[in-house]
């Protein structure tokens, strides 16, 4: 190892930064940030300096010297930063730190530096600093958002608690070996649960508790994460940390592989699919699998394709974790309706043709019948339904029974997001016929509007969208 990893206490202490640029300004933030009182010296001090003194952020502790630097700035200095744009300038002051014994760092320049400064994630009171020696700044950096997606917000406050209860816990838990156990469990258990909530409150009852008994049950919980439509960039952080996290992953069949893939290595993953005529999980059995393992204190993902309060059920799971006394998280995805008509190039709303977007369930059998159609035939809105390949035909004879006209442009967008992704255009009128010639299979989503006409000049993923004549060149 070429450096030695320090985190330094700067409380009070004086900080030479030389330079008076955008780079000088990051480090005097820092420096600020840390407690340090600092003095800034450069011939020409920007404007974002003289504001941060001005406006008294700095409470006091920032002086402006517009001088060019000499060795006397480094009198009662214990750390020294150049951050000029002048070579020169910037060698000087490395040769005035060695002279003197303090630690100077030339920004971004390891050989003239006696110290380098890590990136950081900060998540106070803990900050995790990476270096890869001043050799690879860039993979250090990488190295850094992907730990900065690791960890949410959350865990800066749950370092507080643990910050304000290290006394109680000591005194409580004596014995060395048994409060390492305590901690390591209380990461796991319902008191970090309850921070990520950001319910502080009853976090800190939680842990009363626990420490009474002295020791912590993990207890088990589920999440509730959407998926997304396919495409598993289109996860949220939120998702990808409770994947990571979890114990147990029931998943839908609509979820994609990559999604899946994403997942704790040795996390139990079961597949709780229902097709639209095959329910082999009942979701009486979901409801069940899902009880189960929570009980047994594990960390459940409840996987949904899209977004799981829009037709995926996901209310009623809720309802039943609620009755049964399991804490439980919601993380949203990205619905089909949003992301095909993203992939697709459908902007659902549009200032010129559509103020309104519906989502509509087009479910095999009753949905069709007890839909609103004659709000949804209305003119200058866009209807996105949903499981809809099945009642193609109906849902063309009612639209147009109810107003909306049969040259409405109309998309059918499978697989969206998906690499195999297909776009079918044609008007209302030939709704039936065109999705019948493409073999339209699910999962699709229906786009009913004249924003659907748009994806012929904005689609941008995957193949061109087939238009009706096209498929009837074809045939
Ligand atoms: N909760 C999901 C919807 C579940 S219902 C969501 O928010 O997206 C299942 C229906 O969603 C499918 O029949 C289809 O109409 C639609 N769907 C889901 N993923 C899709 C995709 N990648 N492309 C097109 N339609 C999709």
């Amino acid at each position: 190892m070429r450096y030695f990893p320090l985190f330094a206490d700067l409380h009070d202490r004086r900080v030479l930064v030389v330079g008076g640029g955008i780079v000088a300004v990051r480090k005097v933030r820092l420096l600020l940030e840390a407690g340090a009182q600092v003095t800034v010296v450069a011939p020409d001090i920007g404007a974002a300096l003289a504001r941060m003194a001005e406006e008294g952020r700095d409470e006091g502790r920032l002086t402006l010297r517009r001088e060019t630097f000499r060795a006397g700035h480094f009198d009662g200095v214990v750390l020294a930063i150049a951050a000029t744009d002048d070579p020169a300038v910037n060698a000087r002051v490395a040769a005035t730190g060695r002279e003197r014994n303090v630690l100077v760092n030339v920004v971004d320049v390891a050989e003239l530096s006696s110290f380098i400064v890590p990136a950081i994630v900060d998540r106070s009171p803990l900050v995790i600093a990476i270096s890869s020696g001043g050799v690879a700044p860039v993979l250090a950096r990488a190295v850094r958002e992907r730990i900065e997606s690791l960890f949410d917000g959350s865990l800066g406050q749950f370092a507080a608690l643990l910050e304000r209860w290290r006394g109680r816990i000591k005194q409580r838990l004596p014995d060395v070996a048994a409060r390492r156990r305590f901690y390591e469990r209380l990461l796991r258990g319902s008191v970090a649960d309850l921070v990520r909530r950001r319910n502080v409150e009853a976090a800190e009852r939680a842990l009363e508790s626990e420490l009474a008994r002295g020791s912590t049950s993990p207890r088990g919980s589920v999440v509730l994460v959407g998926a997304g439509p396919g495409d598993a960039g289109l996860l949220t952080l939120n998702g990808l940390r409770a994947l990571q996290d979890a114990d147990v992953i029931l998943h839908d069949r609509l979820v994609s592989n990559e999604v899946l893939e994403l997942a704790r290595r040795d996390a139990v993953k079961i597949g709780v699919g229902k097709a639209a005529h095959d329910h082999s999980v009942t979701q009486d059995t979901i409801h069940e699998l899902m009880l189960e393992h929570a009980r047994a204190g594990r960390r459940v993902v409840r996987l949904k394709g899209g977004d799981p309060f829009i037709f995926g059920r996901g209310g009623e799971e809720l309802e039943f974790l609620a009755a049964h006394g399991i804490p439980f998280e919601v993380v949203p995805g990205i619905t089909a309706a949003i992301a095909c008509g993203a992939y697709a190039g459908i902007p659902l709303t549009h200032r010129e043709h559509a103020q309104s977007v519906r989502l509509v369930t087009a479910h095999c059998g009753d949905s069709l019948d007890t839909l609103d159609w004659s709000a949804l035939g209305r003119e200058r809105q866009t209807i996105a339904l949903y499981m809809g390949v099945a009642g193609l035909d109906r849902i063309r004879a009612r639209l147009i029974e109810h107003g909306r006209s049969p040259q409405t442009p109309v998309a059918i967008v499978e697989n969206g997001s998906r690499p195999e992704q297909r776009v079918v255009l044609a008007t209302l009128g030939e709704l039936e016929t065109a999705g019948r010639a493409a073999q339209v299979k699910s999962p699709a989503l229906v786009i009913v509007g004249e924003v659907a006409a748009l994806a012929v000049e904005l689609h941008w993923f995957g193949r061109a969208p087939l238009s009706w004549r096209q498929l009837q060149q074809a045939a």
